[in-house]
């Protein structure tokens, strides 16, 4: 298995987890760009958002919402990022969501 999140998931890599559920893991970016910085993926491979079914990508934002709630960065505001492909930015090559929020985000520009 070469893919780092599936290897996450798996258990092989560590990481912080914030939440888990039968299809989702959720942990803190290892590189925060915001003091809140929390990656979505399902566990089930998918290269990007391309391949994904719109159920999973659903299930990723209502994860995404619940997280943010329960960190606190409900109220003063949010965002939710999926980079998608090279001219993207997506550097690994497993579908997940960025969960930015707090201040002095400087992360993605404007
Ligand atoms: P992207 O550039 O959209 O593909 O985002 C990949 C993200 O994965 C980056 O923000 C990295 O900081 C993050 N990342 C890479 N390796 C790890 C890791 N072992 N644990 C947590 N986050 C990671």
């Amino acid at each position: 298995m070469n893919c780092l999140f599936c290897r996450i998931i798996a258990g092989e890599i560590p990481s912080n987890k914030v939440y888990e559920d039968d299809d989702i893991l959720a942990f803190r970016d290892i590189d925060p760009q915001a003091p809140t910085h929390i990656l979505i993926i399902p566990k089930k491979h998918y290269d990007s958002v391309i391949d994904a079914p719109a159920e999973v990508v659903g299930k990723m934002s209502e994860i995404a919402k619940k997280i943010a709630k329960d960190k606190g960065i409900d109220a003063n505001g949010f965002r939710m990022v999926i980079n998608t492909g090279e001219d993207g930015g997506q550097s690994v090559k497993h579908l997940h969501m960025h969960l930015l929020g707090g201040r002095s985000m400087e992360w993605p520009p404007g």
